[in-house]
């Protein structure tokens, strides 16, 4: 009741934002402009040089960026990348743990409003199993992520987190489980876990109460990123590309908010609708403009760990490899139970992996190698940190 009177009056209190077309007029646009194409393309070149430039410069680069200048503009951010990390892309094991969720985010097909989805929690023998098969695959980063459970205590999150180091003390564990308070992750990092992923989603608040029931806070969501930063984890934020009401001056607001914080990791993806959401008839992000977010934080956070995302390899058949182009340097196969993969819907049409993990590893490899990458199965820290632990 409590849930559903949130749900009401968030949306009755909006209003639509901008879409894709009004964000980036000219993405799909391969004419000629003279005098837009060139300060575009002088912006990004300032960019590379500066690490920032002034919030009304980059609305322009949104705002005005064309099919011309995205070549340019990949290109570049591939080479920030190959200054830190080469031609490497990490391999990391993705292990869906739950998909219950106390939180009630309009735009995720997990939220706790839903009903129709069927939900699943794994047992640590089954998390310890998948870990197993991972590592035994040649993956030395392992990535729990799940919706916010409340049953995956910190006790029984830990007594996994000490099992897999004590047994495989040559790898690193990412969490992605969503708001915790300061001593919960604290207790987690002590406990074996090294990095963690919290999507702060977006950087204004009018988009976040846009995106969020109203129990849901903006200040929590920056303040558990700080929480993580105290703790000593390599931290992950990000946000989705398209979702309903984001405007150019929010996703300003985002690489701004990403130069600021530093984080270790971005993640990066297209918003895609859930048929059982708030968000059922919104349209989903697009290729392009993800991939010019993708870019423009690779050159604005050079060092940062940057997956290229399932969400974007879920939009378009080689949504993935084209963002290693673009900068990002870091794929996250599904290695979870494989009847549970699709139960971990949390938008429309999400990939799965048919092969069984050993094809698809072979097929991965022959797939990243041909188009000029170096596969690395190692633990990957983000490289100020390398050989620190
Ligand atoms: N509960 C954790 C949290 O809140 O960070 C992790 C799980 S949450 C499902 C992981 C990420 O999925 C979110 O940060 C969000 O950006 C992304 N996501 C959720 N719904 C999505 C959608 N409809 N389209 C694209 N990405 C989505």
């Amino acid at each position: 009741m409590l849930q559903s009177y949130f749900y009401v009056y968030s949306i009755m209190t909006l209003e639509k934002g901008d879409d894709m077309k009004s964000i980036f007029p000219r993405i799909n646009n391969t004419t000629l402009d003279i005098k837009k194409n060139t300060r575009v393309i002088s912006l990004i070149n300032e960019l590379k040089v500066k690490g920032i430039l002034p919030i009304e410069e980059l609305k322009y680069i949104i705002e005005n960026i064309s099919q011309n200048e995205c070549q340019e503009l990949f290109y570049i951010a591939n080479m920030v990348k190959e200054k830190y990390y080469k031609k490497k892309v990490y391999l990391r094991a993705l292990i869906e743990v739950s998909n219950y969720c106390k939180q009630g985010c309009f735009y995720c097909g997990i939220n706790r409003d839903n009903k129709s989805i069927k939900r699943y929690r794994l047992s640590s023998s089954q998390i310890f199993d998948s870990v197993k098969n991972a590592y035994n695959l040649g993956y030395r980063t392992f990535v729990l992520q799940g919706g916010d459970d409340p049953l995956l205590s910190d006790e029984f999150i830990a007594d996994i987190l000490i099992k897999i180091k004590n047994i495989y003390p040559d790898t690193r564990i990412t969490l992605s489980l969503g708001e915790k308070s300061q001593e919960s992750y604290d207790k987690l990092k002590i406990a074996g876990a090294d990095r963690y992923l919290l999507r702060h989603e977006t950087a204004s608040f009018k988009h976040y109460m846009h995106l969020h029931p109203r129990d849901m806070f903006y200040d929590n969501r920056i303040k558990c990123l700080h929480y993580l930063r105290g703790s000593k984890y390599q931290v992950g934020t990000g946000m989705m590309i398209g979702s309903p009401f984001q405007t150019s001056d929010s996703l300003v607001s985002d690489l701004m908010f990403l130069y600021k914080f530093q984080p270790e990791m971005i993640g990066i993806g297209p918003f895609i609708h859930h048929h059982d959401t708030p968000f059922k008839d919104y349209s989903d992000g697009g290729l392009y403009e993800t991939l010019v977010m993708v870019a423009l934080a690779r050159i604005i956070v050079p060092k940062a760990l940057i997956p290229a995302t399932t969400a974007l390899g879920s939009i378009i058949s080689g949504g993935r490899e084209l963002a290693l182009k673009a900068g990002a340097n870091v794929l996250m196969p599904n290695l979870g139970p494989e009847d549970k993969r699709e139960l971990y819907s949390i938008y429309d049409n999400k990939i799965t992996i048919s092969d069984s993990d050993n094809e698809f590893k072979t097929k991965l490899e022959n797939k990243l190698i041909k188009e000029g990458h170096i596969v690395d199965y190692s633990v990957g820290d983000h490289i100020d940190l390398e050989g620190v632990k």
